[in-house]
Order: C-alpha cells, then sequence, then structure tokens
C-alpha cells in the first residue's frame, strides 16, 4: 500500500491544522486545499507538508 499521512499547513499562519491519508501514485504533486482555519477564523489555503 503506497499510502502516507500527510499534514495540511496554514498558509497564512503556518500552523499545522489538518492531517489525511493519500496514496501517493494517484496524487504526485502537492496537494493544497480551502479548510477553516481556527486561529485565522476563515477559510485558508493549506498546503501539505511532508514531515
Ligand atoms: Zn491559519
Amino acid at each position: 500500500m503506497a499510502r502516507e499521512i500527510i499534514t495540511f499547513e496554514c498558509t497564512e499562519c503556518k500552523r499545522r491544522n489538518y492531517t489525511s491519508m493519500k496514496e501517493k501514485r494517484n496524487t504526485p504533486g502537492r496537494l493544497e486545499k480551502n479548510k477553516y482555519c481556527k486561529w485565522d477564523r476563515k477559510h485558508t489555503l493549506h498546503r501539505e507538508r511532508s514531515k
């Protein structure tokens, strides 16, 4: 199984707010998602952060 745990980091406050699993084969690039950041109290762009 080529699955790994990835962390999403808020691009505004740099806090790591979310974790997820991803299939390495299907998603080669870095993932970006709009997620709610409780520190910024709004939706911000979260970027995949490998370790
Ligand atoms: Zn934030």
